[in-house]
């Protein structure tokens, strides 16, 4: 006998607001009825392992088929099953009443989008691509009838009695026009391996498994070997190079947490970032938008979380303020620090080996956060032109002796192109001093870090300053020009220069430094970068021209000679001079570059 009733809940009909709502995602649909159809079938095997249900478990799977004839999806399972009346209770009313309260507490909160692929909507999100849904079922109780329960997503069902044999499920959408993509089997290969992958009950579709029910993260760390790691990121990522390392996390106190991190070969295109960390919740992917879960910095990583504690139906906001996403970040950061430090331990070529893949990735965590910069602090390296690896202690220990200033403050020198400041670089080594390596996109606000944790400690790019004044010691330098001499030199060199964006000083300097030094001072260029990255405050910055220093050496041969030289001469040698300073600074071009070669050939044809 069928019969007719109405589904219980206020709203009228709230199907299309729903379709509304998930209009972009209308693939998760999948998703829902075959972890349902998972779910059921999981409950079976615990039913069987307790020893509430004695008969045969069967080959138990869930099949998914598409009939493009009769216009059909059909999702079935041999799981537990349901009666008339535990459809009436847990489809009529929970499934729908899931649905209404969704609706209840979205329609006005504007916060739609975020919850696009999200929010698992149940059972109900079949009318999202169906017109019509029949659920077609036994329970696994003896002596109970099968039934068909049929339903066009308005408030009315019908619940009849079926003829179906065997125990389980099978959800039959009729799909609707709007959605005819659904029955497409390349579109549902698709879903099926974007959202399924991973299911823990084998998943049939077109005659073959789909998914690896088994995934190495819900194994012990005990019984995997690296090669078993290795070949995982290769099915999480087929076309990607092998990853550096990787951390097995497993907790289930105070969250539960399940997963595999990968520290993948970033190299230095790490913005464009395309392999993801993929969220799952008892294996059913959700998302690979993790930003709200995994600290910001630890996105660079690759691999899979799998957590239940990790809400899913809810807004970004109330993501970023809960309790256990929060714990669970801690407990990331905490777990990444401690493998880099075992690994920084046990082997530490191979550590510096990898140093150019993993080091921005230490370093942005090192900036971000500071519990992570506790611990990096003792493994982060520093190298320098050599390349040579110091961590910040050995460093700090080697370069006291010489770079150790007048006022006790350590100098820490460093190139961020050792080619195009090669003669400063040089320079620099002739005195003995070391020169460190920071050239990659977040050295600029590593060096800043480092000045504010490490103890009377100043980094200098090696061209901000002439050498002397680097590493500024308490000897003074004899000057062989007077005062009166160097302040014609001075007029002479701004004379030839003619531009007031170079503040030129003479000063004494040793007669084998260059006679000109053009530098930037160190604070001016911070400001100007901060200013490019869009640092409060510092914008007016970014439009102002570079203000240079040129110094004068007043011991260089050449100086003396320009002031002996001939009125019309002096400003000519002079702008030789300063051109040169240009040219090893990669800064001369233009129209000053030819004039520049035409007195270089005038000179030499004098000889
Ligand atoms: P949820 O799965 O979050 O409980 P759903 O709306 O997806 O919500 O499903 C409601 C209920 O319907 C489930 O809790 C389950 O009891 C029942 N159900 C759904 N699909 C099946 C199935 N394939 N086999 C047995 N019971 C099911």
């Amino acid at each position: 006998m069928e019969e007719r009733g109405n589904i219980s809940i206020h709203t009228e009909n709230i199907f299309p607001i729903i379709k509304k709502f998930l209009y972009s995602d209308h693939e998760i649909f999948l998703r829902e009825l075959v972890s349902n159809a998972v779910d059921a079938t999981q409950k079976m095997k615990r039913l069987s392992s307790i020893g509430e249900y004695k008969g045969d478990l069967g080959e138990l799977k869930v099949v998914v088929k598409v009939d493009k004839d009769a216009r059909t999806i059909t999702i079935s399972d041999n799981g537990i099953g349901m009666t008339a009346e535990e459809i009436k209770k847990y489809i009529n009313q929970i499934a729908f009443s899931g649905a209404a309260e969704f609706v209840e507490r979205y329609k006005d909160a504007g916060e739609q989008n975020q919850i696009i692929g999200q929010f698992g909507l149940g059972f109900y999100s079949a009318f999202m691509v169906a017109d019509r849904v029949e659920i077609v079922t036994k329970s696994y109780k003896d002596e109970t009838e099968s039934a068909h329960w049929t339903c066009d997503g308005s408030t009315e069902f019908a619940i009849a009695p079926a003829h179906k044999e065997d125990r389980g499920t099978n959800v039959i959408l009729n799909v609707a026009s709007d959605s005819e993509e659904f029955l497409e089997t390349a579109r549902i290969r698709t879903i099926l391996d974007k959202y399924c992958k991973f299911l823990p009950i084998p998943v049939e579709f077109e005659g073959e498994i789909i998914n690896n029910p088994n995934p190495i993260w819900t194994k012990q760390p005990s019984e995997l070997t690296d090669e078993d790691y290795k070949n995982f990121y290769k099915e999480l990522y087929p076309f990607s190079e092998a990853p550096l390392f990787w951390i097995h996390l497993n907790v289930d106190y105070p969250f539960n947490l399940t997963g595999i991190l990968y520290f993948p070969k970033l190299k230095n295109d790490f913005e464009i970032q395309r392999n993801k960390i993929q969220l799952y919740s008892r294996q059913v992917f959700i998302t690979d938008e993790v930003k709200d879960v995994v600290p910001e910095f630890l996105m660079l990583l690759h691999g899979v979380i799998d957590s239940p504690d990790i809400p899913l139906n809810v807004s970004r906001s109330f993501l970023q303020a809960d309790s256990s996403v929060k714990k669970i970040n801690t407990y990331i950061t905490k777990k990444v620090a401690d493998k880099l430090n075992e690994i920084f331990k046990k082997d530490r070529t191979a550590f510096e080996t990898s140093w150019e893949d993993i080091n921005v990735f230490v370093k942005y965590g090192m900036l971000s956060d500071d519990k992570f910069y506790e611990k990096a602090k003792d493994f982060v390296l520093l190298q320098n032109t050599e390349g040579k690896y110091y961590t910040l202690e050995e460093y700090k220990t080697q370069a006291q002796a010489n770079q150790t200033d007048k006022n006790g403050q350590l100098v820490l020198l460093y190139t961020s192109d050792a080619d195009k400041q090669h003669s400063f670089v040089e320079a620099a080594q002739n005195r003995a001093y070391d020169v460190l390596k920071l050239d990659s996109v977040i050295d600029s606000h590593f060096i800043g870090m480092l000045e504010q944790k490490l103890e009377k400690t100043t980094l200098k790019r090696v061209d901000s300053e002439t050498i002397d004044k680097l590493v500024e010691k308490d000897e003074t330098k004899e000057s062989v020009l007077n005062d009166t001499e160097k302040e014609d030199l001075k007029k002479i060199y701004e004379t030839a220069i003619n531009n007031q964006n170079m503040k030129v000083e003479v000063a004494p300097m040793s007669p084998d430094d260059a006679p000109v030094i053009i530098t930037l001072p160190e604070f001016m260029r911070r400001m100007k970068d901060m200013s490019k990255a869009g640092g409060g405050g510092m914008m007016f910055m970014g439009n102002m021209p570079d203000t240079y220093n040129v110094t004068i050496n007043a011991n260089h041969s050449i100086n003396q000679r320009i002031l002996k030289a001939k009125d019309d001469n002096k400003e000519r040698i002079a702008r030789q001079a300063f051109d040169l300073a240009l040219l090893s600074q990669n800064m001369l071009s233009g129209s000053a570059l030819t004039a520049f070669v035409k007195r270089s050939v005038d000179l030499i044809d004098k000889e």
